[in-house]
């Protein structure tokens, strides 16, 4: 191809190409979605509809994007793991996935919505970082299903003060600086016991291949999703009883080993 005189403006362009033989992990969280939820009435503390629309939309991420071995969400954040050797799009950063991302959350609104227009444009910011080892990854995730716990614990109390009429200044006083067993105390003194909660509130949820029946890689790449279950996932995930299996992918709500409670 001959070489226009403008071709020169591609020297400007930065490499953004991720660290070799690292997890790159992507984590996609919804812009404004305080407003977001607001404006589409979103149930508080948590709508499950707006969860497992978040989790159709990881689904559908891993159907799109093979190097994809492990993922997790809460509220309107997910986070996806890729396997440390992923050549994908030249391991850049990628802004193919967050896009990707996006499409399919506004797609899928009316499966999830089916009485609610999309009144404003979603978007979500994206950021990816390299992890060299599993046992960090895996604290990665800890920490963020942490952060799940801790924000759920609160949240839920707070929305239970304000059903039980107080008003949210007088909400936000009595909650300030309690910890978790005075939040527990104050919810069953409200008749709610945290643990009976929905494990999708408590704990998040992931979005990971099927290890045995995965009809859409071939029987080589399946050998390696075998070795990267037991070096990623096996480490921290114990199975929960709330597991759901779509044709291709398992959803769970996940309890890491360590326990966070
Ligand atoms: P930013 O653009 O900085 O991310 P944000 O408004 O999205 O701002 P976050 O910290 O990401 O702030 O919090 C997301 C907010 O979206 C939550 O605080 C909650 O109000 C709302 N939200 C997200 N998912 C749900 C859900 N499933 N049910 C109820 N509310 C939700
Ligand atoms: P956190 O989400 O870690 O709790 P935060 O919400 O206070 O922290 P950030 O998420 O770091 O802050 O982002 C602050 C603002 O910058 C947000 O409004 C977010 O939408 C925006 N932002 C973050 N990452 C990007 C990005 N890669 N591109 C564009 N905007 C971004
Ligand atoms: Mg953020
Ligand atoms: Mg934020
Ligand atoms: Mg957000
Ligand atoms: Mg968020
Ligand atoms: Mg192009």
């Amino acid at each position: 191809m001959a070489n226009s005189k403008y071709e020169y403006v591609k020297s400007f362009e930065v490499e953004d190409k991720l660290m070799p033989s690292t997890w790159i992990v992507l984590r996609i969280d919804g812009r404004h979605f305080h407003q977001f939820s607001d404006k589409h009435e979103f149930k508080k503390p948590n709508d499950e509809r707006a969860l497992k629309l978040m989790n159709a939309c990881a689904e559908a991420m891993f159907e799109e994007f093979p190097d994809l071995v492990f993922s997790y969400g809460v509220s309107d954040e997910y986070s996806f793991v890729f396997k440390k050797t992923t050549e994908f799009y030249n391991r850049r950063s990628s802004s193919i996935t967050v896009s990707f991302f996006t499409s399919v959350y506004v797609m899928k609104w009316k499966d999830f919505f089916p009485d609610k227009d999309l009144k404003s444009i979603p978007s979500f910011d994206a950021r990816t970082v390299c992890y060299p080892s599993t046992k960090i990854v895996r604290d990665y995730l800890a920490w963020r299903q942490v952060d799940c716990h801790i924000n759920n614990q609160y949240n839920t109390c707070f929305w239970k003060l304000i059903e039980s009429r107080k008003t949210k200044s007088e909400t936000q006083d009595r909650l300030k600086g309690t910890q978790t067993q005075d939040k527990n105390e104050i919810l069953f003194q409200l008749g709610v016991n945290y643990s009976d909660l929905p494990a999708i509130f408590r704990k998040g949820s992931c979005v990971f291949k099927d290890k045995v029946n995965s009809c859409f890689v071939s029987s080589l790449k399946n050998h390696i999703l075998h070795f990267l279950y037991r070096s990623i996932s096996y480490p921290f995930l114990h199975m929960h009883d709330d597991v759901l299996q779509s044709n291709k992918c398992f959803v769970a709500f996940y309890t890491p080993v360590e326990e966070i409670m």
